[in-house]
């Protein structure tokens, strides 16, 4: 009989090599993205290519397989169970594409999101288009391979959201559709017009930095576990546990960009920071799943500082720190101002309200792309009608439709339901956080500690040890369910729109 405990240990063995090539990875990526100098990214994607790789070897290893094989169903605890079967997941999806075509695709991605750029600044679809084309049928093979039992689509949501089904989409986004179109269109109507342009003046970025810092400390991120830069495209990396940078943006002409940037990164950085120190070395140090992922930082970003508890408590320091100007903005007209409601093009600009509908026209649009369902040439006006159909705006080119994302650019698709998927599972751990604490105190209290405690007891320090909906199950006792996003927009805009 092998000795299994033995196996175990050099199984253990081989995770942590895997992670300090990882590790190397993550410490580059953010090196890239915030201070590395020109001249040196060259070399730099060469080091990169070099790290993948080995951490691809290691996957794919016959070593690792005979792990897998030898000790799934025998691991003497829940983790050591659980990274095998991420990591037979990982060697499944990795050895399943034959190696030929990977590497085309890899190739094919780098090449269409550098073309993406271009296309994209001239508005010029026909230019993408043929690439376009190419990563769908990459992605519709290796959707065969990789398997599904209903839809192709579910093998390429799979990858981000495990568990979540389009089947399940189907029946939820046209619920939640309809449900914010009522709204959107109760505060078309109303006569109260919040006015965000009021927000618009000069706050010099030193003092946005001071107020961002201050809010972080509050939300209990751990700064001798992180640090705080300045990026074009702000972001939340983790190098391990103890390890998890948060970047923001300063805009010297709108502070919500970096405010609530901020805020939303550290969501991101705190669901790292507080998973369970035991899992440090193995894949199950991570986040379960982009949505799961979203709905923390959406969880800090729109149900605690856009509240109006928060303001209630944030607005004199608020006011302390930023420039005279803002000194006259009466309470009222500053909390709806950073609350307006208002269909614009740019997903990434969207509102609380809006944003779902951004993502519901791409998922239907790759959804039947992936299904042979539309042609790659029809997208520009299928993108268009569908923004008037749901936004009831309708773009004017296509930098400002379809070619606004680079996500399809670089070969993603199935990542897209993610973000709505976020908005909702934050809606559900607010309302269940709600049963047992009285929320909007503990806000206007400006004491975050038992909403930080409670998300990192009941989500954070699972890391991947839980599935999506098994961590959604296990908090609120239920599966998806949009009502509760719903509601809490109802609620917030009723007030703030008067109907
Ligand atoms: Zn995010």
């Amino acid at each position: 009989m092998p000795d299994y405990r033995q196996l175990e240990k050099d199984f253990l063995e081989l995770l942590k090599e895997q992670k300090a090539y990882q590790e190397a990875l993550a410490l580059i990526q953010w090196d890239l993205r915030t201070k590395i100098p020109p001249k040196g990214v060259d070399q730099r994607s060469e080091v990169i290519g070099f790290l993948s790789q080995k951490v691809f070897q290691i996957t794919t290893s016959e070593k690792m397989k005979m792990y897998i094989d030898s000790l799934k169903g025998k691991a003497s605890n829940p983790i050591i169970q659980r990274s095998l079967e991420e990591c037979e997941e990982e060697y499944n999806r990795n050895r399943k594409i034959p190696e030929v075509e990977f590497k085309e695709f890899t190739m094919l991605q780098s090449k269409s999101e550098t073309l993406w750029q271009e296309a994209r600044e001239k508005g010029d679809f026909a230019q993408l288009q043929p690439y376009l084309e190419k990563l769908i049928e990459y992605n519709k093979k290796f959707a065969e391979y990789w398997g599904y039992e209903k839809n192709r689509y579910d093998a390429l949501l799979h990858v981000y959201e495990p568990g979540v089904t389009t089947e399940l989409l189907d029946e939820v986004f046209p619920a939640l559709r309809r449900s914010l179109a009522g709204l959107l269109k109760k505060i078309t109507a109303s006569e109260r017009k919040p006015d965000s342009t009021i927000l618009q003046k000069h706050f010099p970025k030193q003092a946005q930095e001071t107020f961002s810092l201050e809010i972080l400390k509050r939300m209990g991120y751990d700064f001798a576990a992180g640090r705080l830069d300045e990026t074009i495209h702000p972001f939340a990396i983790a190098i391990n546990p103890r390890d998890v940078r948060v970047t923001t943006r300063y805009d010297e002409s709108d502070f919500r960009m970096a405010i609530f940037g901020t805020i939303h990164e550290g969501g991101h950085a705190l669901y790292e920071q507080n998973i369970d120190q035991a899992m440090a070395q193995t894949p199950l140090a991570d986040g379960t799943s982009m949505g799961i992922h979203e709905s923390q930082s959406l969880f800090w970003e729109n149900f605690v500082a856009r509240s109006e508890a928060f303001w209630e408590n944030h607005y004199s320091l608020f006011k302390h720190i930023a420039p005279d100007e803002f000194d006259d903005i009466p309470f009222s007209d500053f909390y709806c101002a950073v609350n307006e409601v208002k269909p614009s093009l740019i997903r990434i600009e969207a509102d609380e309200l809006t944003y779902c509908l951004h993502i519901m026209v791409r998922y239907e649009l790759e959804k039947a792309l992936i299904n042979d369902e539309i042609e790659v040439r029809d997208l520009p006006e299928l993108w268009n009608q569908k923004m008037e159909d749901y936004l009831g705006i309708r773009p004017q080119s296509d930098r400002e439709g379809v070619l606004q994302d680079i996500h399809w650019a670089a070969g993603d698709f199935g990542y897209f339901p993610s973000y709505a998927l976020g908005y909702m599972y934050a809606a559900q751990f607010h309302q269940k956080l709600e049963t047992t604490l009285d929320v909007e105190s503990a806000i206007k209290s400006g004491n975050f500690a038992a909403i930080k405690n409670w998300l990192g007891e009941n989500i954070h320090q699972y890391g991947k040890l839980k599935k999506p909906l098994e961590i959604l199950q296990d908090v609120t006792g239920e599966g998806l369910n949009p009502e509760f996003l719903v509601e809490h927009l109802q609620s917030k805009y009723a007030r703030i729109y008067q109907f």
